[in-house]
């Protein structure tokens, strides 16, 4: 799947479950543009992906770094292991930027060695999410970064989601979305994800093999992008306080 339908697929998530997991209108703008940016986080495994190309050479040897740990692409990354790596990354950020409150009053614009971890990942997810998306041209990586300090100082990165009986973090919640997504995405493809790496390399399929996609061909371009952007649209629409459904005049 293409870069850009897996941002896309990212967002679409977090917008469908931003109502049940209470994300308020404040925050729903960063939880989506997040989510575009951890779907395609998964593919940081590959030196060429647009993820890995974010951030220049920095990105492209963590991605190297990353491919040696996780055996290759679509192997640790693509795995619930992977989802949890994650995810665990991300609430840890979000644990250290917590350890000192001076970095999270809002407005106030000192510097902290605590912020450091949750903005470097809001960055990078920010960042990739504008490249994945072709917006912002050149100055999406500054445009990302920016959006990354701005949610770091206001704490926005830190707002607690209702998740079953947990009380988790918006970034946590974000990553281990957009990862899923991500793999769902790959798992309609002839490719498949290894959902139980290391144990097992058996490569799981949402699709029998007739109807799976291939990357970059007509289905994905005519069908899956404008399914995905019509998504977005409707679960955005219902975010935002809109009704789907026609009330019906009461009798
Ligand atoms: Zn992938």
């Amino acid at each position: 799947m293409l870069g850009r339908d897996h941002a896309l697929s990212g967002a679409v998530v977090l917008a469908a479950l931003a109502p049940p997991l209470h994300v308020g209108i404040a925050h729903l703008a960063a939880g989506v543009v997040l989510g575009a940016g951890a779907g395609v986080l998964p593919d940081i495994d590959h030196p060429d992906s647009t993820i890995s190309r974010s951030f220049g050479f920095l990105t492209e040897w963590f991605a190297w770094v990353v491919d040696r740990i996780s055996g290759g692409h679509r192997h640790g990354t693509h795995s619930l292991v992977g989802i949890a790596a994650f995810t665990a990354g991300a609430y840890g950020a979000g644990l250290f930027q917590l350890s000192e409150p001076k970095a999270l009053t809002a407005g106030h614009l000192g510097f902290s060695w605590h912020i450091v971890p949750a903005a470097l990942v809001l960055a990078l997810l920010y960042s990739s999410a504008l490249r994945a998306l072709h917006i912002g041209g050149h100055f999406g990586d500054l445009i990302g970064v920016a959006a990354a300090l701005v949610t770091c100082y206001t704490g926005a990165d830190l707002v607690q989601l209702t998740v079953g009986a947990w009380h988790v973090p918006l970034l946590a919640t974000v990553v281990a979305l957009g990862c899923a997504a991500h793999i769902a995405g790959d798992e309609l493809t002839h490719g498949g994800c290894p959902l139980f790496w290391p144990a097992s390399m058996h490569e799981f399929h949402l699709l029998p093999r007739p109807l799976q996609i291939t990357t970059a061909k007509l289905c994905e371009t005519w069908i899956i992008f404008p399914l995905l952007l019509a998504g977005l649209a409707v679960a955005v629409w219902h975010a935002t306080g809109h009704p789907l459904a026609i009330p019906q005049p009461s009798k």
